[in-house]
């Protein structure tokens, strides 16, 4: 499989591993936009939310999850975080594994306002 996060999770890509499970993998991302700037991804290869199936639920569930442990484990539960996942095209979603970001340790403006 050609895909960089199945390769970063299989560890033939060098990545700082921040937490793993037998279904969840999560690593800093590699141009951070915020202090604190975590991936968080399925084992399993999936494309894009657009591709998730009803078996998929639990796996949804158990990446929200690994992300607040990982807030609290960098001790940004208190003051807060975004979490993102952009899907597709529009969306500006540039690797076709679901990653949801985990953004923190700064304060954090919109990237969209309303006009
Ligand atoms: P997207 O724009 O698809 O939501 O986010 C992709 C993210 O993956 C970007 O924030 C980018 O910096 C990160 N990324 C892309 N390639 C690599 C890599 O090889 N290693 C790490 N750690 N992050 C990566
Ligand atoms: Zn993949």
């Amino acid at each position: 499989m050609d895909c960089i996060f199945c390769k970063i999770i299989s560890k033939e890509i060098q990545s700082e591993i921040v937490f793993e499970d037998e279904d969840v993998f999560a690593f800093k991302d590699i141009h951070p936009i915020a202090p604190v700037h975590i991936l968080i991804i399925p084992k399993k290869h999936i494309e894009s939310i657009n591709d998730l199936k009803e078996e998929d639920t639990n796996l949804v569930g158990k990446m929200i999850i690994a992300s607040k442990k990982i807030a609290k484990d960098f001790d940004i539960s208190e003051k807060g975080y975004k979490l993102l996942i952009r899907t597709g095209e529009w969306g500006g979603q540039e690797v076709p594994h679901i990653h949801l970001h985990l953004i923190g340790g700064a304060k954090l403006y919109e990237e969209i306002r309303p006009e």
